[in-house]
């Protein structure tokens, strides 16, 4: 396995030979020490990524998409090996990481698509001849979070790389093995060198250094929105570009009107992938009185049955958290809600799994959750599910909408006048209706409020690495 920096083209160590250690999150086994760089090596893969930029803006759209199709091919034939190392760094369960490849795949067909289908625009204006052009931004950046650490990387490579800007790219510490192993079939499918790069090291180091290098002029970062503002401050002195996909704090409607044991599969499944550790997963369980205490019935039940274990063992549902601060994070999470009222219907403790460390929370219900409690203004990133009912639609509405965040909401019901009203009224970049997983490749992904700023996806995606450019034109061009 390569665990090497990709530098200009060149795969190295640091040049202080410095390291840092990789852990599997279940069992803490060391699985690599790659390379801790500083400033001097990115300074020396933006410079690459300047050099090779004009060829690679030059290189037919064409010619670029084809490679993005090869890589998104390679990526899918690598699915094993993939989410080996996905299961190993992130822990997240064998088949999730095989999905996980998938969807990362899938945005490099997505960004081609968008890239073949850009045109050059005629406005109509009286005696001028008037095109807007999309011409690429530059050299870009990304910064990448551990829970999805191959495809967040996937969603800001793809549409750069399709845009015409070449990109280096820190992975989060504590999952660099997968975009490590990308940028090798990146470079296999094509890619010329300098056009990718990727880093790994202390991340205000590298932040520091991408957001100061007079070349950059484009930042794609996913993490906590804590970040995601400090690095919003770096950017403000050489205007650099950002897109922001930052925290979220999803609710979840269920109205009596559902079928209980669709609500009760759609709320799991979109709650307990990756743990509970996932940006757009519900962290507001709002359910209609009328139903209430049937659907945590049902609730309990089923997530008391899911399976904790590693990834790679067979059956798992859920893995361990990433880290001790996670499991901290868990812990006073349900400690604050039940000191304010809360009840624990199910949960609430540890799991001990043999051969591991103690990172596998008990999945856990609780009733009588509302505002004032931690668990119902942050995201705990673990498999709680807070509950609260509501009396009618419009106190739901109100309620999912009480929030600084804005990333995703979910609502399950089966009532046709209901869909338009919470589609056009839920405050969030990203609505699933009986859908517990609504993020594809092809459309806008990201969020409102304190959850970020942009889109990836598609042709959105793909339009944060383009600036449209006006060019007005008066005359014939023949001296007129
Ligand atoms: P994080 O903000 O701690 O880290 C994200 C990335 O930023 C990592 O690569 C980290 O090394 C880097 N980083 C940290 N401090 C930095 C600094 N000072 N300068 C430069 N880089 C720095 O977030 P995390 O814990 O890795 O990820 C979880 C968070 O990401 C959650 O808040 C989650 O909601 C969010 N997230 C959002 C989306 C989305 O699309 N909106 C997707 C996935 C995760």
């Amino acid at each position: 396995m390569e665990t090497r920096n990709l530098i200009a083209g060149v795969w190295c160590e640091a040049d202080d030979g410095s390291t840092f250690d990789v852990h599997d999150p279940a069992t803490d086994d060391l699985l690599a020490a790659v390379p801790k760089v500083g400033e001097t090596e990115v300074v020396r893969a933006l410079d690459a990524a300047e050099a090779v930029r004009a060829d690679w803006e030059s290189t037919p759209i064409p010619e670029r998409t084809t490679i993005l199709r090869r890589i998104a091919d390679m990526l899918v034939a690598a699915t094993d090996e993939l989410a080996t190392i996905i299961v190993r760094e992130n822990g997240k369960p064998m088949r999730e990481a095989r999905a996980e490849v998938a969807y990362a795949a899938s945005f490099f067909p997505a960004a081609a698509d968008a890239a073949d289908r850009l045109r050059d625009e005629a406005v109509e204006v009286l005696g001028k001849c008037v095109t807007v052009r999309h011409r690429p931004v530059g050299v870009s950046a990304a910064i990448t979070p551990w829970n999805f650490p191959l495809a967040m990387l996937a969603k800001k490579t793809a549409p750069a790389l399709a845009a015409g800007c070449p990109q280096v790219v820190k992975p989060a510490e504590q999952t660099p093995l997968s975009a490590i192993a990308c940028a090798r079939i990146a470079v296999e499918a094509g890619v010329p060198a300098g056009v990718l790069s990727v880093v790994t090291g202390d991340p205000p180091a590298i932040g520091d250094a991408m957001l100061r290098h007079p070349r950059l002029r484009k930042l794609s970062f996913t993490g906590s929105t804590e970040v995601g503002r400090l690095l919003m401050r770096g950017a403000a002195d050489r205007l650099v570009r950002l897109s922001l996909e930052l925290g979220g704090h999803a609710p979840i409607l269920v109205f009596d009107d559902a079928d209980l044991d669709a609500a009760v599969r759609i709320a799991v499944a979109a709650k307990f992938r990756n743990g509970g550790q996932t940006c757009v997963c519900p962290n507001r369980f709002l359910v209609a009185r009328g139903i209430h205490d049937a659907f945590v019935d049902r609730l309990a039940t089923t997530v008391s049955e899911l399976r904790s274990g590693r990834g790679q063992d067979p059956d798992v549902d859920l893995g361990p958290l990433i880290d001790d601060q996670a499991m901290r994070k868990v812990a006073e999470h349900i400690d604050d809600a039940v000191s304010m009222g809360a009840s624990i219907v199910t949960g609430g403790g540890r799991r001990r799994i043999a051969g591991c460390v103690d990172r596998f929370p008990e999945p856990t219900v609780l009733t009588g959750c509302g505002p004032g409690m931690r668990c119902w203004t942050e995201e705990t990133f673990g498999p709680v599910c807070p509950v609260r009912a509501f009396d009618d639609e419009a106190e739901a509405i109100a309620l999912a909408n009480d929030t600084e965040y804005g990333l995703a909401s979910y609502a399950i019901t089966n009532d046709p006048g209901r869909f338009e009203r919470l589609a056009s009224r839920l405050d969030s970049g990203i609505i699933g209706i009986n859908d517990p997983v609504p993020a594809i490749a092809a459309v806008p992904f990201g969020g409102l409020k304190q959850s970020g700023i942009g889109r990836e996806g598609g042709r959105w995606g793909l339009e944060a690495y383009l600036e449209p450019v006006t060019v007005s034109r008066v005359g014939s061009g023949r001296g007129g």
